[in-house]
């Protein structure tokens, strides 16, 4: 496979964009190498500027659920698009995807639409913030909520992939209010909350972790979160700005049975469009401006193109639950034979999973933080990686990522991968 064209592409972009790229992760930095430049992309394929096709399993890091180019999607964003692409007003629109995500999650009351994942767990925050009168919040370890000062902590993705442990530019007096626990870490937790009683306004975790890899969390663990909250009126935060309509209809919060007090999307919620939305219970979210005095706003906030694009996927998702058995029968498929061939090698390592996320850490313990999914064979994921790429299977380019997959899949594509694993161990 010849990558001449990205080859020169990549010279060039770097010429007027810092890195070559407009997300750290895409430089391939930690996988090395350069990074494929993508031309287009139809169903499950991705297709780059030389012309070689990918079986793709990033779906834009999450938003193409359902493939690329999914037609529906296409159609409703040109037809919406002749009505003008932003008015800075209300639209009806608006109302239909606020309805619609009511209709898919419990517990949501009211829901604000933002433009990035980031713009929603940072408003979040905020919210929780104003809210309570607290200052101090408890992430995890490895668990990204985006690029906002207050996140930038122990940030998993990126920072990891890049071995990034404090960020210029951040002030003391910004992360010195972030406390930071291991994931699947209860007793920290608590001991956390106790040593800062009554200062803690919220705990906001990745309630399935994809920044790290894919990570679960352990039985009990969620639910002791949920009940910390409770006692200590700590506003709980589930950042499921990948599990979002991803893991079910309802996301994590479906899944795994527990309510949060406050939600983020992201990701599927635009279908590939700049969205992203937090929301939760009434009594929290009507402190939000205008209606309370959190202030946050945004002048392309429910876009009429981004609002069509995630209003049309997530109606599908919603009238089409066995999507989701489909997703999980196929991700089930292609643990099964990736166990297969890598078992078959030798080479110790461990596969997790959880609906359609799943990630392979090439390690001899399980991975159930960040500690143990950094303590892998993170340079063997490396060549892994590599040796997948040259055989048309494009994988998130770090160990520290989830794997996403679409249901534009089909099970060819599946045994194409799992041979191409086998073939690629051999190589290495
Ligand atoms: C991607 C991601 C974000 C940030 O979303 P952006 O749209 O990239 O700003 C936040 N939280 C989680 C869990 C994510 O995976």
């Amino acid at each position: 496979m010849t990558t001449n064209n990205s080859i020169s592409l990549f010279e060039r972009a770097q010429q007027s964009i810092p890195g070559g790229v407009n997300s750290p992760v895409r430089a391939f930095k930690s996988v090395g190498g350069t990074p494929v430049f993508m031309e287009r992309a139809k169903g499950a394929y991705l297709y780059d500027a030389d012309g070689n096709r990918y079986i793709d399993y990033i779906a834009s890091w999450g938003p193409m659920i359902l493939g690329h180019a999914y037609e529906p999607v296409v159609r409703a964003i040109q037809q919406k698009a002749e009505g003008s692409t932003s008015f800075g007003a209300p639209t009806l629109l608006e109302i239909e995807m606020a309805e619609l995500i009511r209709s898919m999650t419990k517990n949501v009351d009211l829901i604000r639409m933002v433009s990035s994942g980031t713009e929603a767990c940072m408003s979040a925050l905020r919210l929780a913030r104003g809210y309570t009168g607290r200052n101090k919040f408890i992430k995890f370890e490895g668990c990204y909520h985006g690029h906002a000062d207050a996140f930038l902590v122990k940030a998993g993705s990126g920072l990891a992939t890049f071995d990034i442990q404090t960020v210029p530019g951040i002030t003391g007096g910004v992360s010195n209010d972030t406390l930071t626990c291991a994931y699947n870490d209860l007793n920290a937790v608590q001991a956390l909350v106790a040593a800062n009683k009554n200062e803690i306004a919220a705990i906001i975790l990745e309630p399935v972790a994809g920044n790290m890899g894919c990570i679960l969390p352990e039985p009990g663990f969620v639910e002791g979160l949920r009940r910390i909250c409770d006692e200590e009126k700590i506003v709980l935060i589930f950042d499921e700005v990948m599990t979002g309509f991803r893991l079910s209809a309802g996301g994590a919060q479906e899944t795994l049975h527990i309510d949060a007090d406050l939600v983020c999307y992201g990701k599927v919620i635009g279908a590939g469009m700049p969205v992203g939305a937090f929301g939760g219970k009434k009594e929290i979210m009507s402190h939000i401006a205008p209606l309370g005095s959190v202030y946050q706003a945004g002048t392309l906030s429910g876009n009429p193109l981004a609002m069509i694009a995630g209003y049309t996927l997530l109606k599908t998702l919603k009238d089409n639950p066995a999507i989701y058995q489909e997703l999980s029968d196929k991700t089930a498929y292609l643990h099964a034979g990736l166990q297969k061939v890598l078992e078959a090698h030798g080479k110790p390592f461990v596969i997790n999973r959880k609906g359609s996320m799943i990630s392979i850490h090439f390690s001899d313990k399980p991975v159930t933080d960040f500690a143990t999914a950094a303590a892998a064979d993170n340079a063997y994921f490396n060549r892994f990686f590599h040796a997948m790429l040259s055989r048309g299977i494009y994988l998130p380019p770090s160990a520290f990522e989830s794997w996403f997959l679409n249901n534009a899949l089909t099970y060819a594509d599946l045994d194409e991968t799992i041979h191409a694993a086998e073939e690629s161990l051999k190589a290495l």
